[in-house]
């Protein structure tokens, strides 16, 4: 089977997104680029992601031809194209709706740095890009220039995309960012916090 090793991946961290309530129901999506071949392999659309078998994962190529599958992936394979094809240093993006960056999103701010973590975005806070429709070319590329590098960044009234080394990484940070936005929200509630500062974040 094409990309079975990345098929593999995918299946078992879709149930991992939703078991550390990433997200709910079959939102969200994600997947992992086989660089050599220059294939993506990437969640079906609206399937449980527990249900989910390795040939219900879609193969794509950098044109966004279906290589392989007999379902449709997600609607936002557009959005995960992009980071393989201009980036260098991503080979894996989760893509989340995660209730506390999702509602934060909704704020069309940058998250500022209330805890250490927010590192793991790449910079001092994490920026969010502008509203485009689900699954739109637009939104591909508002999301791509917002994240300027980084390793994540917000999507207005939407959520959140990140992107990883592997997969590992890439649910890691998205994961990572979504505990800092609960602390905001957290801190927020009682009282207005201290955002650190570059020195405070400096080893
Ligand atoms: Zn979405």
């Amino acid at each position: 089977m094409l990309l079975q090793e990345e098929r593999e991946i995918v299946r078992e961290y879709g149930i991992i997104m939703l078991e550390k309530n990433l997200t709910s129901g079959t939102s969200g999506n994600i997947s992992v680029f086989n660089r050599e071949k220059g294939l993506y392999a990437m969640t079906p659309t609206s399937m449980d992601y527990r249900k989910i078998k390795e040939e219900d994962i879609v193969i794509i190529d950098l044109d966004g031809n279906i290589v392989d599958g007999k379902r449709k992936p997600s609607i936002e394979h557009i959005m995960h194209r992009y980071y393989y094809k201009y980036r260098d240093d991503i080979n894996a993006v989760v893509h989340t709706h995660s209730p506390y960056a999702t509602a934060y999103s909704c704020l069309a701010k940058p998250l500022p740095a209330v805890h250490f973590l927010i590192k793991k975005c790449g910079a001092l806070e994490l920026p969010c890009a502008p509203f485009a429709p689900a699954g739109s070319k637009k939104l591909a590329e508002v999301t791509y220039e917002a994240m300027n590098g980084l390793k994540a960044v917000l999507m207005q009234n939407h959520g959140l995309i990140a992107g990883g080394k592997d997969m590992e990484d890439a649910m890691s940070i998205a994961e990572s960012l979504e505990v800092v936005t609960q602390m905001y929200f957290l801190a927020k509630s009682i009282g207005e916090p201290v955002i650190l500062t570059e020195e405070m974040l400096k080893r």
